[in-house]
Formats: C-alpha cells, sequence, structure tokens
C-alpha cells in the first residue's frame, strides 16, 4: 500500500526527479537555475527541456500539450494542441519545440481585460512558469504559464503573484541582511489553503434553475434540521461521500497535490480539504486545479460539487482559509519564534512588519476577498467579520506589550539587553485557544488569512499580503539603513516597540462575532467595509495604487482595468441571480401556487357542496394567507423586473453596482421572504424543484 501511494505521487508531475532523469546535467543545471533564480532561459536549454518533456509527456499517455493559465475570469483557461506534425509522406511524427514550451499565443480577445483591450492589441501571450510544475490530466501536458497582453500588462492573476513574491523576496533578504543575517540569499512565501465545499445529489441539482445557473439556491425554506446539533462536523462520512474523497485524494496525489486531510464540515453535506502547504505560487495553481477536480470527480460519483460561498441560506456557506508564511532558503520560517532570543527579535521584527502591513492595508486585504458571493458570509455569524484585525493570542499579545512599555516579559529566559532597559523576551510558541472569528489569526508559525471565498482563486489575497509586508519590510530597511551595526539590536528593538505602539489598534483577541466589537472597532478607526460595491472602490485610492506600482506588481492602467473587471464581475453575477429567479418565479415558484391554491379552492367548494355544515375555516384561512403572499411575491417580482432594467440602463459601472446591491439585491430578499414562507405549506411533490430537506438529507 505504501508503496503504491508512493509510487503515485507525483506519478504525472514532470518534477524534479522526472527533470534530473530525464535531462542532460548541464540543461537541469540551467534550468535549477531559473526555477530558483528566476534567471532567463536560453533557447537551446528549452529546446532540450521541450524535448524530454515531450517524451515523458507521451510515455505517460499525453497526445497533446496545453498552456494552463489563469484569466481574470477567476477560472483557468487552456487550449489543446496536438504535439503531431505531418511530415508529408502521410506519416506524422510527434514534435515540441522550445519556443512552442516557452511561448504561447491566444487570443486575448475573449478574455476579460477591463478596457486594456479597447486600447491594445487583442492578441495575448502565454509565458511558462518553470518555477510550477507541468503535469498530464486526461491525456493533455499542462504547462503553467503566466497570460499578458500584447503590450505586456498582466491579463491574468499568476503574473502579478510572481511579481509580488519577487518584491517580498527582495525586501525581506535586504532586511534579513541588514540585521545581520547575511546567509540568507532569498525568501519565498509559502501558502497552505483549506478547501471547503458542499456535495449534493446530481439528480437534485438538475431540478434547480438557481443552481445550475447561479451556483447557489436563491429560494428555499429551511429543512427542519439544519446544522444545530453540530452532529456533521469531523462526523463519520457516508460511503458515497468517502468514495469521492477517496478518489479525489489519489487523483490529486497523482499530480503531486499533497492532499493531507479531509473531514466532514459543520454544515450538512459540507467538506473540507487542506494539502500540505507549498511555496505560494504552486499553492495557487494547486488549489485551482484541487477545484477543478473536484468538480470533475464529483460528476462521476452522482453529485455535484458546490463552490459558491453561499449554496444554502441559514447554514454555513464556504470559505478557504489562506495559510501564510516566509521562509528563506535555509529552511527558516521568519514566523516561528524559534528557541533562542536573537530568532526570537527576528521573528519579532517580521512579525510587527505583518501586523503594520495589515493596519495599514486592511482595505486592500478585504478587497482581495470581496466577491457577491462572499458578501453572503463576511459579517455574517459564520465567517470572519467585513471588520479586517489580528488574533495574536495571550502569551504573544503579552510579549507585544512587555516591549512596548520596557516591562519583563515573565519568564525565565528574558534576556536584559545592554541598555539594560529592554528586552528581547523567549516565548514558545502560542498555544493559546484557537479563535475562529478572527479574519487574520497567527496560528504558532504562520498567519491564516480566513476572509476568503471558496470559489475566488487564492493568487488575489496573497498578492495583497505579499506586497504589503514587501513595503513595510522595504520601510523598515529604510530606518535601519543608516544604524551602526553595533547598536543594530536596539534600532530593531525601538522599531519593533514603535511598530507596535503604531498599529496595535490592529490586534483583536476577543469575539469577532460580537456587536461590540463593531463599536470598537469604529472608535479604534478600523475599516467596516460590508459589500463589495462598498470596498472596490478603495483600489484606485492613492495609497493603494502607490503601493502597487511602487513594487512593480501592477501599472496603473492595470489597477484601473482590474477594477472595472471586479465590478464588471459584480453587476453581471447579480444580473444573473436576478434574472433566474425571474425566471424560476414565473415558470416554476408562481404557476405551481397557483395550481396548489386552485386546488385548495376546488377542495372547499366541493366540501361546501355536499353540505354547508362541514367546516372550511381552517383551509380558508389557509388559503388567504398564501393567497395574500402570493400577491405580495407577485408586486416583488414586479419591482425586482422593474429594477434590473433600470440597472442595465446605467452607464457607470460604480453607479450600476451600487444599484445591483440596492434596491435589486433587497428586492431578491424580499422575492425569497415571500417564496419561503408560502413553501413551508406546499406539498413536496407540488414543489417543481426539491426541497433543502431533500438536497441536504440524501444518503
Ligand atoms: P489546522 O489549521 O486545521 O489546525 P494545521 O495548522 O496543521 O491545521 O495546518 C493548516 C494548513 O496550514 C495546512 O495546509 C498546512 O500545510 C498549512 N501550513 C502549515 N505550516 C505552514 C507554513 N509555514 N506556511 C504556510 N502554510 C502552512
Ligand atoms: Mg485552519
Amino acid at each position: 500500500m505504501e508503496q503504491r501511494i508512493a509510487k503515485m505521487y507525483g506519478s504525472l508531475v514532470f518534477n524534479d526527479k522526472v527533470m534530473r532523469d530525464k535531462l542532460p546535467k548541464d540543461i537541469y543545471k540551467a534550468l535549477r537555475k531559473t526555477i530558483e533564480r528566476g534567471t532567463h532561459l536560453e533557447l537551446d536549454v528549452a529546446n532540450a527541456v521541450a524535448l524530454a518533456m515531450k517524451e515523458w509527456a507521451v510515455e505517460n499517455g499525453a497526445t497533446h500539450y496545453t498552456h494552463w493559465f489563469q484569466p481574470l475570469t477567476g477560472f483557468t483557461a487552456e487550449k489543446h494542441d496536438s504535439f503531431i506534425s505531418p511530415t508529408g509522406d502521410g506519416e506524422v511524427i510527434l514534435e515540441f519545440s522550445g519556443k512552442e514550451l516557452v511561448k504561447g499565443e491566444p487570443d486575448a480577445s475573449s478574455f476579460p481585460s477591463g478596457g486594456i483591450r479597447a486600447t491594445f492589441e487583442a492578441r495575448g501571450y502565454t509565458a511558462w512558469d518553470p518555477s510550477s510544475p507541468a503535469f498530464i490530466k486526461d491525456g493533455t501536458l499542462f504547462i503553467p504559464t503566466a497570460f499578458c497582453s500584447y503590450t505586456g500588462e498582466a491579463l491574468d492573476k499568476k503574473t502579478p503573484l510572481l511579481r509580488s513574491m519577487d518584491a517580498l523576496n527582495r525586501e525581506a533578504v535586504k532586511l534579513l541582511h541588514m540585521i545581520g543575517n547575511t546567509d540568507v540569499e532569498g525568501v519565498t512565501t509559502t501558502v497552505g489553503p483549506e478547501q471547503e465545499y458542499f456535495l449534493i445529489d446530481k439528480e437534485d441539482y438538475k431540478k434547480r434553475r438557481d443552481l445550475r445557473f447561479t451556483g447557489r439556491t436563491l429560494i428555499g425554506a429551511p429543512a427542519p434540521k439544519g446544522q444545530e446539533m453540530d452532529d456533521h462536523y469531523f462526523g463519520a462520512l457516508r460511503p458515497r461521500v468517502a468514495a469521492f474523497m477517496h478518489e479525489l485524494d489519489e487523483e490529486l496525489w497523482k499530480v503531486g497535490i499533497p492532499a493531507k486531510t479531509k473531514h466532514n464540515e459543520v454544515a450538512p453535506c459540507q467538506h473540507e480539504l487542506a494539502p500540505v502547504f507549498d511555496t505560494t505560487n504552486v499553492a495557487v495553481d494547486h488549489n485551482q486545479l484541487t477545484m477543478e477536480l473536484m468538480k470533475n470527480i464529483a460528476q462521476k460519483h452522482n453529485f455535484v460539487c458546490l463552490l459558491h460561498e453561499k449554496p444554502f441560506a441559514g447554514i454555513n456557506g464556504s470559505g478557504k482559509h489562506n495559510n501564510w508564511s516566509m521562509s528563506t532558503n535555509k529552511g527558516t520560517n521568519l514566523l516561528d519564534p524559534g528557541k533562542t532570543p536573537i530568532e526570537n527579535m527576528q521573528f519579532l521584527l517580521f512579525l510587527a512588519a505583518v501586523i503594520k502591513a495589515v493596519d495599514d492595508y486592511a482595505d486592500m486585504l478585504r478587497l482581495s476577498v470581496a466577491s457577491a458571493g462572499n458578501d453572503h458570509r463576511l459579517g455574517a455569524n459564520e465567517a470572519p467579520p467585513a471588520i479586517i484585525s489580528i488574533f495574536l493570542g495571550d502569551e504573544l499579545t503579552a510579549v507585544l506589550d512587555a516591549i512596548e512599555n520596557d516591562k519583563l516579559f515573565k519568564n525565565d529566559i528574558a534576556v536584559l539587553m545592554e541598555t539594560g532597559a529592554s528586552v528581547i523576551p523567549h516565548f514558545t510558541r502560542d498555544t493559546t485557544d484557537r479563535n475562529r472569528t478572527s479574519p487574520f489569526a497567527f496560528t504558532g508559525n504562520k498567519f491564516e488569512f480566513r476572509s476568503l471565498g471558496s470559489s475566488a482563486s487564492v493568487a488575489t489575497p496573497n498578492i495583497v499580503l505579499n506586497t504589503a509586508v514587501a513595503e513595510v519590510l522595504s520601510s523598515f530597511s529604510e530606518k535601519l539603513s543608516s544604524v551602526d551595526p553595533d547598536a543594530m539590536m536596539d534600532a530593531v528593538h525601538q522599531l519593533i516597540k514603535d511598530t507596535i505602539k503604531a498599529h496595535k489598534r490592529v490586534i483583536f483577541n476577543g469575539n469577532g462575532y460580537s456587536e461590540d466589537w463593531v463599536e470598537e472597532a469604529a472608535k479604534r478607526g478600523l475599516y467596516n467595509l460590508k459589500s463589495t460595491p462598498e470596498v472596490l472602490p478603495r483600489l484606485l485610492d492613492e495609497k493603494n495604487i502607490k503601493l502597487f506600482t511602487k513594487h512593480g506588481i501592477y501599472t496603473e492602467t492595470e489597477m484601473h482595468s482590474r477594477y472595472e473587471i471586479l465590478l464588471e464581475n459584480y453587476t453581471k453575477t447579480l444580473h444573473i441571480e436576478a434574472c433566474t429567479l425571474k425566471e424560476m418565479m414565473y415558470q416554476d415558484f408562481m404557476p405551481a401556487v397557483s395550481t396548489f391554491m386552485d386546488t385548495m379552492a376546488q377542495h372547499i367548494i366541493r366540501k361546501k357542496s355536499v353540505s354547508e355544515a362541514i367546516p372550511t375555516a381552517s383551509e380558508e384561512a389557509l388559503l388567504k394567507t398564501i393567497a395574500e403572499k402570493y400577491e405580495a411575491l407577485s408586486a416583488a417580482v414586479v419591482k425586482l423586473e422593474a429594477d434590473t432594467a433600470k440597472a442595465e440602463e446605467i452607464s457607470d459601472e460604480l453607479t450600476k453596482a451600487q444599484f445591483y446591491h440596492d434596491p435589486v439585491f433587497t428586492d431578491m430578499a424580499d422575492i425569497r421572504s415571500y417564496a419561503d414562507f408560502i413553501e413551508q405549506y406546499m406539498p413536496e411533490d407540488a414543489l417543481p424543484y426539491p426541497t433543502y430537506s431533500q438536497m441536504l438529507a440524501y444518503v
């Protein structure tokens, strides 16, 4: 068994071992240098790598290759070309050149570009990203690539992500050298994303327009039993689900994704999968691939995998926890407190940097997780609030408090610094309880950013995190640049102290779900950006444009283009939801309710025709109640139609998004309240779609 798994793991990946086996030594070395240092790859090297890749891929059953990229649709894109090349005599040979490996030219005109397309050529380029390994899926060799316009503007998520990793690397190494850690040559960020999802029966899914068109239920009365018994969390896996998870694990392992943990989540039919962490770039690619495989494999088991942030009202939605840290090429995790005070000092400096980064760019972090789907979760009592704050735990908070106030941290090994006034205390890894209500929590040797939505790429939050931290590290280096090496320890200590003083407002160890916190956060001056239309304009705030342009992550043009795309995504999502709900009302729900009311009326008449003495009061009362709600519902649907039409007339994209948020979204909520009320009284077989009870209680 162990051998079988070891053999299976990574068997469809062009990984380091395959490269070492298949590539001439000098080519392998050149490629490693490119992977590790980002150096330019010469064409002869690319040719040799392409040849080895093709041979390996064909040996493993591949006939095609594709440049695999992540346009701003939120999904991945691929265009398959076969290796076949006719020789002119009716035969073919299989070919794959270095040029084909390194560069592709898909037509960019059908991918969102947020205005960039209007001013530039439609042509786009994909460029090989050697730092994320190629793999085989369904008979095709997948080559991870970045995607940009003819003039070099990024049209994807990978390009800015790689840029942000470079920025953090540059700034972290500079700072480490400055404080005397001169051995370090590189720093990478690491990510382990925990992915939540729902599985429901395929037959149920097919019958619901809302699930098919929008990924979530737009109406539906709660099932008698939701998640109140907490019996699903970590509960035993149903055999059908276990079979799905088993196949998923194996398929993930084959493509080199280290799927590690799987369990049932809080809500019925909700589950989670977590891989072992990896470098950010690889983790992002792997998460995209994981979501895709989840959907495909679910189909094989007669399930549909729902990745929407809020498929069902009244029970938890799905998110992603982005575990994040920084690690040196010597293998040191910079967010690990370490064993000695000196390591602690370095740790505290990087910790302070993260705290300042989160405080300074809380708006951008919030923005990085904003979507129509995730708006349902953030701020509801199931997911972190829309207010971005940091949980540190008691011990670490006490350490920072000691530093800030020149107190001795009560720990035996605390070391008095030369000045006698200050201490760099030694402390162990934080052991306090987990706080599930915090959006950004320190968990021992990493931070866990918990506000991410389940369906979105994890690239954007990591771009923001990397860049914001890079900026703070850069400001730290600037402050320390003129300090004498002898005075460095004191200066670092002072810098940590100043940073904590200035940014401790973002630290909050209490209950993030409480009303008190909303008030308290407002007093502290923290952002509470509740909806997507409210947060998106922050992208064009001067401070944020400065951040991203300074570090070469986005040009101003790219930021404007992303702003347009995000607004457009929001409005389009709401538009589709509004249209779907209208269609469901007119074509499914309202006719069913009419028929039901008619049946009741007939029933009452027939009873009366037998004898006036037969009581019909309760039926009449129910009919009256339903008929009244039906009237209100009809009026609400008419209003939704009118408001949607008005929204579509608005030309300014922000105003349009705001209008979709209110009144269109509010109209939808109104309709839902009437429909859900009526649904409770309808016989199951009179309803044109499966109810929550049916969907969430399959076996
Ligand atoms: P839990 O949060 O459920 O207690 P763990 O703390 O073991 O679980 O890890 C959750 C996720 O964090 C896993 O994907 C794990 O690989 C990842 N992780 C652990 N260490 C790091 C790190 N240094 N950088 C990024 N992710 C990490
Ligand atoms: Mg976790």
